[in-house]
């Protein structure tokens, strides 16, 4: 349902002004370079691009599912690289926390993903699951040192659209290796700076150029 028409069709006008001034001008260098220009990425979080889908509470546009595919359907009216740059972030990077999250997680990073100043990726892919996405193989495992309670992960992901400009992962691993399914894995939180992570090449992909998939 749409909550407000007035200022729902206010922000669909914005955004198709949006496609036709700034980014479809922009289309060939960003083919060309493949690369988003950072002034086009700052636009996005001016509008609140990144915030479609997060609560009101926590400074997200709060958008229904028809107010969202309906905004989609004007951004994707220009390359989808554009839509990848808040897509992760809208989508799959954020959505885990906003429903399994704690009261603390929640507060601390959806005004920052709403707002852009962080985005996110969300990485379950692996070389060997894809589709059968329960049968991942990074592991999670709990030990505890100096510097108290920690996991150490172990794996491979790959395909994580976003992978280089996301400041965190929603990180599926496996914390229970004795359960092979679903059940044994956990989703984590993990800050795109923690020591020992390291980025593959970006894989091309066709109509993609300009939003990385590694
Ligand atoms: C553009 C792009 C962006 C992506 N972004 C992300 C991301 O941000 N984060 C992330 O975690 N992942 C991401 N992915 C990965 C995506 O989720 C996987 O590609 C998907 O899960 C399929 O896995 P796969 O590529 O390993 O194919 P496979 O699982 O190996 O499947 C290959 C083929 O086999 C078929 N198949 C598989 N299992 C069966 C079965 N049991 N019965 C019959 N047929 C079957 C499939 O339909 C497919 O045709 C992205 C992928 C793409 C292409």
């Amino acid at each position: 349902m749409i909550r407000d028409p007035e200022t729902f069709e206010a922000l669909l006008d914005s955004v198709r002004r949006f496609v036709r001034d700034r980014l479809v001008p922009a289309e060939n260098q960003v083919a060309q370079t493949d690369e988003i220009p950072e002034s086009i990425v700052q636009e996005m979080r001016e509008m609140g691009l990144f915030g479609l889908t997060i609560p009101e509470a926590y400074g997200g546009l709060e958008l229904t599912m028809e107010e969202e595919s309906r905004l989609l359907f004007e951004l994707c009216k220009t390359s989808p690289a554009f839509r990848s740059v808040i897509g992760t972030t809208v989508g799959i990077g954020s959505q885990g926390i906003l429903m399994d999250g704690t009261d603390e997680q929640k507060a601390y990073y959806l005004p920052k993903l709403a707002t852009g100043e962080l985005s996110a990726s969300f990485a379950l892919t692996e070389p060997d699951a894809g589709s059968d996405a329960a049968s991942l193989r990074t592991t999670a495992i709990r030990g505890t040192d100096s510097e108290g309670d920690h996991y150490i992960v172990n794996g491979t992901k790959r395909y994580i659209t976003n992978a280089p400009h996301s400041k965190i992962f929603t990180l599926m691993a496996r914390t229970n290796p004795a359960d092979k399914g679903a059940g044994g894995v956990s989703a984590f939180i993990v800050d795109a700076k923690t020591p020992g992570i390291s980025l593959g090449k970006n894989d091309q992909k066709m109509g993609q150029k300009g939003r990385a998939h590694l």
